[in-house]
């Protein structure tokens, strides 16, 4: 099963692959997240896409799609995988579609998170992490109960994501706007297009991109 979850920074992505990936022991690719981890460890890759993130821009598609290329090849990929942050050009929708066709796998579906602008560039602006388990909060939306402390696991340093700040983040909307929003009419050419209330509550966001794939009768 491959599906592709496309929306603007902020819009929820992340957290639909990762419900998904624990419902349905999908595969979840995130781009930004290899990439974040590509410029932890100092490689090649992550020399050339750090000032670029950092930034807001976007990473070229030559790196992009062959941090994919690599990835959709291995073994745990066999079944396919959920596209969180990736495809983001058209070049790139492209390209997925060729590694696809080599491996003879469908895309079964590709879903649009569909969410209020403002209300999302507020929604990244105030985000951050806690730096143990990952476990996501925000400045005035969810705060921890006890002030610092994570409630997951209890650990008392949080971190928040360079890119992370109002500035950047409308960068962010911008190439989102510029680059991926075409990515809308490409699939719905292809027939592949759902959309998804991505102000919904989060089970209820899950509970429409499974009837999306057919995971469940319907919502
Ligand atoms: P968000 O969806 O919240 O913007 P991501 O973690 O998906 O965050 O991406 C963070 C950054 O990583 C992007 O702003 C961009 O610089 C880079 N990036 C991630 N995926 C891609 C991609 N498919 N093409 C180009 N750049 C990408
Ligand atoms: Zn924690």
């Amino acid at each position: 099963m491959n599906l592709i979850l496309l929306g603007p920074p902020g819009a929820g992505k992340g957290t639909q692959a990762e419900a998904l990936v624990k419902k349905h022991g999908l595969v979840q690719l995130s781009t930004g997240s290899m990439l974040r981890e590509a410029v932890k460890a100092g490689t090649e890759v992550g020399r050339q896409a750090d000032a670029v993130m950092k930034a807001g821009g976007l990473v070229s598609d030559n790196i992009v799609i062959g941090v994919i290329a690599d990835r959709i090849a291995q073994p745990d990929c066999a079944r396919g995988a959920i596209f969180d942050g990736f495809p983001r050009t058209l070049a790139q929708a492209a390209a997925l579609d060729d590694l696809l066709a080599k491996r003879n796998m469908p895309l079964d579906a590709v879903v649009e998170l569909k969410v209020d602008d403002a209300a999302m560039v507020s929604r990244i602006s105030g985000r951050y992490s806690c730096a143990k388990c990952g476990a996501g909060y925000h400045d005035t939306n969810k705060i921890p109960k006890v002030a610092g402390v994570c409630d997951a696991c209890g650990a008392t340093t949080f971190s928040r994501r360079a890119d992370d700040n109002a500035e950047t983040v409308q960068k962010r909307l911008l190439e989102y706007y510029r680059e991926t929003s075409p990515l809308i009419g490409y699939y719905f050419a292809k027939g592949k297009l759902k959309r998804v209330d991505g102000m919904a509550p989060i089970n209820e966001i899950t509970n429409a991109v499974e009837a999306a794939l057919g995971l469940v009768e319907r919502v």
